[in-house]
C-alpha cells in the first residue's frame, strides 16, 4: 500500500484511522499516495485553530501579517521543483499549465503581501469617512457614526475543488491571513496531495503561527457540522455540491458567512465589424484554442461558447479548427505533447458524457479523437483531444437549452453565430450568469458599450483588442488584483480583487460615537 498523508488538526499532524482513498497518476494509472481523514476531531481541532491560530495572528499589524505571506512566498519558492512534480505526477499536466497553479499561487500570495506592507501596522480597518449624526450650537459634528472593519473571531475554512490544489489554497489563504483569520483547507480528494505538501513545508519551517493553517485530506464528512457563527466558509466546486453547502444549518442556523464559486458557461464574442482577416479575428480563434486546451480545459473560467457574426461562422470554424488540430495530446513527460491529462477515469467519463449531451444539439467541427495519444495508452491514460461543437440551427442556439446549460468540464467549447449585437447579448445572457466574459474588437466604443451592457451578468469582463494583443492577461487567468467570481449559476460569490477580498474575512461594524472617542479610533494612542 502506498503512503497515506496525514492531516493537520489542533497542531498535530494526524493520521486517518480508516484505509484511505488512493490516488493516481491520471496517464500511467499508478497508484500514488492515500489520504483519509477518518477518525478526525474536528471540533477539537478547529477550537485550536480559533484559539491559538486566530490569536495569534490578531496579535500582528497588517503589515506584520504581510511578512508572512512574504515568508511562505519565499518557502514556497524553494520547493517548486518538488511541486512541479506532484503536479505532473497526480494531475498529469505539462510545465506550462502547471505553472498555472504553482506559481499563480506564489503570484497570488506576493501580491497580497505588498498591498499588506500598504495597510500598515493598523489592527483593523477603516471604512469610508466618519457620517454626522448629530450637530452642536455651531453646527460641528459631535455624535458621529463611523463604520470599521475588524477580522472576524472565527476560522476560515477552504472546500476546494480539484483542478487548481495549489492556486485554489493560496489565492483563499493570502486574503484571509492578511487578515488575521487562521485557515482550515480541505482539498479535493483527487488532487489533495499538492495542497498537503504547501500546507506540510509552509508547517514545518514554522513561518505561520501554530493553529494559522491545518489541513484536512479525505471526506468532507462533519466538516460543516463543527463551524461555529464567526467562522466562514469558502466553496470552489460544482453547483451541485454547493448547494449542499448552502443548504447547511452551519449557514442556515448559524449565520456562517459563506462564498460560492461554481460553475460556469463563459463566452468569448467577437464583436460586428471584424472580417476574417483582421486581427480582432485572429486573437479570439487564438485565445479560444488556448483555452480550450490549457489544463486541458479543466479550468472554472474557461471559454465554454464563442459567439462570431453568422458570416463568420465558417471562417471562425476553420481558423479554430487549425490551431487544435496542432495540440499534440498524451504524456506531458514527453517534450513534445502540449495537452496532458484530465484529472480521472470520473472526469473523462464525465468529458464523454457531456460530449454527447451537447452532440445532441450540436455538429463536430473539430473531432478530438484525431488526435493520437503521444507516449500514452488509450486503455489506461486519462487523455482526451479537444472537440469544437458548433450549431448554426436555431434549435441548437436559440431554443435549445444545452449549449448555454452544460459545462463539459474538459477541452470542448462550442461555437454559435449571431445575427447582430442584440442577439449576442441576449445569447450571452442564456448562461445564466458566467464567472468572465472576453470580447473582441478593434472599436473602443463599441467595446466599452459592450462590456456595461455585459457587466451585469458576469464577474469580469476581458476586452481584447489589437492594441493589448501582446499585453492582456488571458480569457481565463483569475489575476489577484481583478474579481474573480460570478453572479446566477456561478455561484453568486465574489473573491480577490485586491483589497476587497479582505472583506468576506472582517465584520463590518458602525461605530457611533462622540467626536473625540472617534478621533481615537482613527489614531489610537500609542
Ligand atoms: P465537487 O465535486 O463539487 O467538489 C468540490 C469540493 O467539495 C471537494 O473538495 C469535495 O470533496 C467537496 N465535497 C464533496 N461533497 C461534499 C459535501 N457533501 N459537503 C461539503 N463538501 C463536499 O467539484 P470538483 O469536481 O472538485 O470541481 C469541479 C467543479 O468546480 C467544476 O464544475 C468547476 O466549474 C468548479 N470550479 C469552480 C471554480 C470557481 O472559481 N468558480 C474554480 C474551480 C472549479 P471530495 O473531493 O473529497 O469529494
Amino acid at each position: 500500500m502506498t503512503e497515506k498523508l496525514d492531516n493537520l488538526m489542533g497542531g498535530r499532524w494526524v493520521a486517518g484511522t480508516g484505509a484511505g482513498t488512493p490516488l493516481f497518476d491520471p496517464v500511467l494509472g499508478t497508484e500514488l499516495v492515500r489520504v483519509d481523514a477518518t477518525g478526525l476531531d474536528l471540533r477539537a481541532g478547529f477550537a485550536y485553530a480559533r484559539e491559538q491560530g486566530g490569536a495569534a495572528l490578531r496579535a500582528m499589524s497588517y503589515r506584520e501579517r504581510a511578512g508572512l505571506l512574504a515568508a511562505v512566498v519565499k518557502l514556497l519558492q524553494s520547493r517548486r521543483d518538488d511541486y512541479y512534480a506532484i503536479a505532473l505526477a497526480n494531475s498529469g499536466t505539462v510545465k506550462t499549465d502547471s505553472a498555472v497553479d504553482i506559481d499563480g499561487a506564489i503570484y497570488t500570495l506576493s501580491t497580497y503581501a505588498k498591498l499588506g506592507e500598504s495597510l500598515g501596522d493598523r489592527a483593523f480597518l477603516l471604512d469610508g469617512e466618519p457620517a454626522r449624526l448629530a450637530s452642536g450650537p455651531t453646527r460641528e459634528p459631535v455624535f458621529q457614526s463611523q463604520h470599521v472593519l475588524v477580522p472576524t473571531r472565527g476560522l476560515a475554512l477552504f472546500i476546494n475543488a480539484f483542478n487548481f490544489p495549489g492556486w485554489g489554497l493560496w489565492e483563499k489563504a493570502a486574503p484571509a491571513l492578511l487578515s488575521g483569520v487562521p485557515v482550515v483547507v480541505k482539498p479535493a480528494t483527487a488532487t489533495a496531495w499538492l495542497t498537503q505538501r504547501m500546507v506540510r513545508d509552509v508547517v514545518e519551517a514554522g513561518v505561520l503561527p501554530p493553529g494559522a493553517l491545518s489541513v484536512v485530506c479525505g471526506s468532507a464528512v462533519g466538516l460543516l457540522d463543527a463551524l461555529e457563527p464567526f467562522d466562514v466558509v469558502s466553496f470552489t466546486g460544482s453547483a451541485q455540491t454547493a448547494a449542499l453547502v448552502r443548504s447547511h444549518p452551519a449557514v442556515t442556523q448559524r449565520s456562517v458567512r459563506v462564498n460560492i464559486e461554481a460553475d460556469s458557461v463563459n463566452s468569448a464574442l467577437l464583436l460586428p465589424g471584424a472580417d476574417a482577416t483582421s486581427e480582432a479575428f485572429d486573437l479570439l480563434a487564438s485565445e479560444v484554442a488556448r483555452e480550450m486546451t490549457q489544463k486541458s480545459g479543466q479550468k472554472c473560467t474557461a471559454i465554454r461558447r464563442v459567439f462570431v457574426p453568422e458570416s463568420l461562422y465558417e471562417a471562425a470554424a476553420q481558423a479554430i479548427a487549425a490551431r487544435l488540430a496542432r495540440v499534440t495530446v498524451g504524456n506531458p513527460r514527453n517534450e513534445a505533447v502540449r495537452m496532458g491529462a484530465l484529472v480521472n477515469r470520473a472526469q473523462l467519463a464525465s468529458v464523454h458524457d457531456g460530449l454527447a449531451h451537447l452532440r445532441a444539439q450540436a455538429e463536430v467541427l473539430h473531432d478530438g479523437a484525431t488526435h493520437a495519444l503521444v507516449d500514452a495508452d488509450p486503455q489506461v491514460a486519462c487523455c482526451i483531444g479537444p472537440t469544437l461543437l458548433g450549431t448554426r440551427s436555431a434549435a441548437g442556439s436559440d431554443t435549445g437549452d444545452r449549449v448555454h446549460d452544460t459545462e463539459v468540464f474538459g477541452p470542448v467549447a462550442t461555437l454559435l453565430p449571431y445575427r447582430d449585437r442584440d442577439h449576442a447579448v441576449q445569447l450571452v445572457r442564456r448562461g445564466h450568469g458566467s464567472l468572465v466574459v472576453s470580447v473582441f474588437g478593434s472599436d473602443a466604443g463599441a467595446l466599452a458599450l459592450a462590456a456595461l451592457e455585459l457587466a451585469p451578468f458576469h464577474g469580469r469582463v476581458h476586452i481584447v483588442s489589437p492594441d493589448v494583443a501582446a499585453h492582456h492577461t488571458g480569457h481565463g487567468n483569475v489575476m489577484p488584483q481583478s474579481l474573480h467570481g460570478g453572479p446566477g449559476r456561478a455561484g453568486g460569490g465574489e473573491e480577490l480583487g485586491g483589497a476587497r477580498a479582505l472583506n468576506f474575512y472582517h465584520r463590518r461594524t458602525a461605530v457611533q460615537a462622540g467626536t473625540a472617542a472617534l478621533a481615537l479610533l482613527a489614531h489610537p494612542a500609542p
